[in-house]
């Protein structure tokens, strides 16, 4: 059992004491910089501190979630960079790897998501396949040794800054849409990846756009078995849905600078009141937060309970900024402080990752076993449906 003074020991060769005024940040809001969360995670990479539930041999510490527990507490004494950037790497491609590629595949992949060297993005989402992810159009067509990959994806996080993208392609129309799917690994840099920014209400262009029009990718670099990309986006949704619920969304904790926010400025009982709200919401998004990382503790993988943490964490997020602005009144809607990024960047939480009322769906059917909606979709082949 690893002690919280030797890691902390070991952490403070590594890193800087944290800054108690360090502004808090969310989904990397208002800010390109990569290089300072690189040099982080490269400074942590020998030790395997940044991914310890990690086998040793892709560079991890091998350790359980409760043990990783221990770590992740000394982490926050230290100064840490909002690592946003590097989340689709970290918490959605990786443990997906983990778990569904090859050895080979983890060898070559994972240290540079673990240095921070590669950056990974997720290219799901197109024009008409979002919430209903299996509809998903883009054709992968075997040729040889290599699949020829043509189509649109778009809101794809830090695409402009990405290596490499896990990808989900239609590699056989003319089965059931969950079934024709199969996943792989895109150098970002291929001939034919047109990768173009998207500028966003808060004015950060983070995602964007991206176009495939005949892209080589080797078979070496398909992810599970042909056909079986459903159950690769299953797998990293999942992840992506505990991520986006705990940890990894941002740097330092806005409901407690809403509590300083509320001594400074005294407002009045109306205005407490829903400080007070957004305050009981965030309470319960801590508790119902540990609760899933109690059920982490004890070895069950990440599952619909991450529905819930990230529905909650959505909306705590609104709510504090909501309450925030209240407070500051007219002083709130000028300027680009971390309170206009917050109330300009909490809303984009509700959808991505899947939105709130997706989310309710999965909470609804697989967590209170309530009735399936109606799908008339899932049976017929995908080339047979009307898009
Ligand atoms: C900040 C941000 C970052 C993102 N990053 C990525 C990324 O890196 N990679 C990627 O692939 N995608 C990414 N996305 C895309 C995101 O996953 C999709 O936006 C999301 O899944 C919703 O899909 P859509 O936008 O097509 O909306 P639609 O699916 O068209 O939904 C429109 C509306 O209808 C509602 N709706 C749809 N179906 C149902 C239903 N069955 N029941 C009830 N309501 C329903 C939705 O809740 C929504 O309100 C990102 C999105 C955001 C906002």
């Amino acid at each position: 059992m690893i002690s919280p003074e030797e890691v902390r020991s070991a952490l403070s060769s590594l890193l800087r004491p944290r800054d108690p005024n360090e502004q808090f940040t969310v989904l990397g809001a208002g800010s390109d910089d990569i290089e300072t969360g690189r040099a982080y995670l490269t400074a942590l990479g020998d030790g395997g501190w940044a991914v310890p539930t990690w086998p040793l041999e892709f560079g991890g510490r091998g350790l359980s979630p409760g043990q990783a527990a221990v770590i992740s507490r000394e982490l926050a004494r230290f100064e840490q960079p909002d690592l946003y950037p590097f989340l689709v790497g970290l918490s959605v491609v990786a443990p997906t790897l983990l778990e569904l590629a090859t050895p080979e595949q983890c060898t070559r992949w994972l240290r540079l998501i673990k240095t921070g060297e590669e950056i990974w993005c997720q290219l799901f989402s197109e024009p008409g396949a979002g919430s209903d992810l299996a509809n998903v159009g883009a054709k992968a067509v075997r040729d040889g040794d290599i699949w020829r990959v043509t189509g649109q994806k778009v809101w794809t996080s830090r695409g402009h800054y990405a290596r490499r993208g896990i990808l989900l392609a239609r590699s056989d129309p003319s089965l059931p849409k969950h079934r024709g799917i199969t996943a792989f690994a895109v150098d970002m840099q291929t001939a034919g990846v047109d990768v173009r920014p998207l500028r966003q209400m808060n004015g950060d262009a983070h995602f964007s756009e991206v176009f495939l029009d005949d892209v080589e990718v080797s078979d070496d670099d398909r992810i599970g078995d042909v056909g079986a990309g459903w159950g690769v986006a299953r797998a990293a949704l999942a992840n992506e849905r505990g991520a986006l619920g705990t940890a990894g969304t941002g740097v330092g904790a806005p409901a407690d600078r809403l509590l300083e926010l509320l001594t400074e400025r005294e407002p009045g009982a109306v205005v407490r009141d829903r400080v007070a709200a957004a305050h009981v919401e965030s309470e319960v998004n801590r508790l119902t937060m540990r609760r899933a990382r109690d059920a982490a503790r004890t070895g069950r993988a990440a599952g619909p309970e991450g529905s819930g943490t990230k529905l909650r964490g959505s909306a705590v997020l609104k709510e504090t900024a909501d309450a925030a602005l209240a407070i500051l009144g007219p002083e709130g809607v000028v300027g680009d402080g971390e309170w206009q990024t917050l109330f300009l960047t909490a809303p984009s939480i509700s959808i991505r990752g899947g939105t709130d009322e997706i989310q309710r769906n999965i909470v609804g059917e697989r967590v209170l076993g309530l009735p399936a909606e109606p799908r008339v979709d899932v049976e017929p082949p995908w080339d047979q449906i009307p898009h």
